[in-house]
C-alpha cells in the first residue's frame, strides 16, 4: 500500500460575508476533492491540538508525526535547508524576506511586490557585502522561493537570541536587539545590524532595483530578517520511524526545508518553484511519478496561503480550483485500490484574518476498505459529520498507517 496526501496550505477558511456567509471551500468548483470525500472518510483536525495558531512548519511536523515541542528549533533553519544550505551544527540561521522600505526606513511591502526576477542577482550582491562587524563569520545569503530567503551566519561566538525584524506594513524597520545578555547575541545583532543597515544602501543602489523601479514595480531595498534558530539535534527520519520511502513535491523552501529534516527525497519541480504561479499540475504529474519509487509521496502547494495573508479572495478560490484540477488528473493515474489519497489543510488562513488561525482544518482519506461515511463535499462544514470526527495532526499518521496495514499491535 502506498499513501498519497495533498497540502492545500491554508486553504480552510471561516464564514465570509460576501460569500453569504460560505467559505471559500464552500463556493469553489472542486468535483475532484467532492468526489474523494463521497468515497473516503473524513473529518476536521486540530493541527497541533486545540486553540493552538501553527506555522506551517510546526503543522507540517506535527501531522507528520513529530512533536513539535521536542524537535523545532526555529524556523531559520529549517528556511536555510529547504534553501539548498548545508547547514552546521554551530551555524545560526535565519529566514528573510525581500521586502520594499519607504524613504523614512519604513515597511512599504513586505515582498517587494512578490519579487520573482532578479532576486538570484541580489543574493549575489549581497554575498560579496564586507561587514566590519563580522570578522572571522561567514555570512550566507541564498533565495528559497520568490522574495523568501535564508541569511547564515557561520562562525564563532553566535547566538540566535536576538529579536526579529518584521514590523507590520507602514511601521518604521527597527534595530535587532539581543533578547538576552549575552556577548553572543550582542554580537549576532551588531553583525545583522551592520547587514541590514549595508544591504539597504547597497540594494537601494542595484541596477536590478532601479530598472524595477523605471517599470513603476516595487524595489527589493531591504532584507528583513528573523525566526533565528539552530539545526535540531538527531531527529529520526521518517523512514527509520516508519519504514516508508518518503517524496515531497514543494516550492516553498520553508517547506522543503521541513522535509529534508525528516530525510524525505525532496523532488524539484521545473515551473514549480514560486508561490501563486506555481505550475501544479506538474506537481501532480511529479508526485505520480514519484510514487512509483516511493511509498509515501506528499504534494504542498503554497499558493492558496500566499493570497490568504493578502486577503486575495478571488485568487485564493482559483487556487483551490486549480489544486482540484491537479487532483483530477491524478485520480485519472493511480489506482485507488493500492493508494490511499489524503487531502488535507495545514492550517486555517481566513481571509477575515490574513494570518493563521487555531480553527480545526478539513481532512478526507480516501482508499482500500476505509470505513465510508454520508460526506458529499470536502469542506469546513460538511466534514463535521465524518467518520474521522475530530483528530489531532499527531493523530493522522497512525490512522493511516493502520489502513496502510504497517501499524504494530499494541498488547496481546
Ligand atoms: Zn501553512
Amino acid at each position: 500500500m502506498k499513501a498519497l496526501v495533498i497540502v492545500g496550505d491554508g486553504i480552510a477558511d471561516r464564514p465570509i460575508p460576501e460569500l453569504n456567509g460560505k467559505t471559500p471551500l464552500e463556493v469553489a468548483n472542486i468535483p475532484n476533492m467532492n468526489k474523494l470525500a463521497q468515497m473516503g472518510i473524513s473529518g476536521l483536525m486540530d493541527p497541533v491540538a486545540p486553540g493552538i495558531r501553527a506555522g506551517s512548519d510546526i503543522a507540517h511536523l506535527s501531522i507528520f508525526g513529530y512533536d513539535p515541542f521536542e524537535v523545532y528549533t526555529g524556523r531559520g533553519p529549517i528556511e536555510a535547508i529547504g534553501a539548498g544550505i548545508e547547514l552546521r551544527q554551530n551555524d545560526v540561521a535565519f529566514r528573510c524576506n525581500f521586502a520594499t522600505a519607504d524613504n523614512n526606513f519604513n515597511l512599504l511591502d513586505r515582498t517587494a511586490g512578490f519579487i520573482r526576477e532578479g532576486n538570484e542577482e541580489l543574493a549575489q550582491a549581497l554575498n560579496k557585502l564586507q561587514l566590519e562587524s563580522a570578522k572571522g563569520v561567514q555570512l550566507i545569503f541564498k533565495v528559497s522561493a520568490d522574495y523568501r530567503a535564508a541569511l547564515v551566519l557561520r562562525g564563532r561566538g553566535l547566538s540566535p537570541k536576538v529579536a526579529d525584524c518584521y514590523p507590520r506594513t507602514g511601521e518604521p524597520i527597527k534595530e535587532i536587539r539581543p533578547i538576552n545578555r549575552t556577548k553572543t547575541a550582542y554580537k549576532t545583532a551588531r553583525i545583522l545590524n551592520e547587514f541590514l543597515k549595508k544591504s539597504h544602501e547597497m540594494l537601494k543602489a542595484h541596477p536590478i532595483n532601479q530598472a524595477r523601479i523605471q517599470e513603476g514595480k516595487l524595489p527589493a531595498n531591504v532584507i528583513l530578517i528573523r525566526g533565528g534558530g539552530k539545526l535540531s539535534k538527531n531527529m529520526e527520519s521518517f523512514s527509520k520511524k516508519y519504514g516508508l520511502t518518503g517524496a515531497c513535491i514543494a516550492g516553498c523552501g520553508l517547506i522543503k526545508g521541513v522535509f529534508k529534516l525528516m530525510g524525505f527525497d525532496v523532488i524539484e519541480v521545473p515551473g514549480a518553484t514560486g508561490y501563486i504561479d506555481t505550475d501544479v499540475d506538474a506537481k501532480g504529474q511529479a508526485a505520480v511519478e514519484a510514487l512509483k519509487n516511493h511509498d509515501f509521496a506528499i504534494i504542498h502547494v503554497e499558493g492558496s496561503d500566499e493570497v490568504s495573508h493578502e486577503g486575495m479572495l478571488e485568487a485564493k478560490i482559483k487556487i483551490i480550483e486549480r489544486i482540484d484540477s491537479m487532483i483530477g488528473k491524478i485520480l485519472d493515474q493511480i489506482n485507488l485500490e493500492e493508494t490511499y489519497v489524503v487531502i488535507l489543510s495545514d492550517h486555517t488562513t481566513p481571509i477575515s484574518v490574513k494570518d493563521h488561525t487555531a480553527d480545526p482544518v478539513p481532512i478526507t482519506i480516501c482508499g482500500p476498505e476505509v470505513r465510508k461515511d454520508g460526506v458529499q463535499a470536502f469542506n469546513e462544514n460538511t466534514v463535521v459529520l465524518g467518520g474521522l470526527n475530530r483528530i489531532r495532526g499527531s493523530d493522522f499518521m497512525p490512522i493511516l498507517l493502520d489502513l496502510m496495514g504497517r501499524a504494530k499491535k499494541f498488547g496481546a
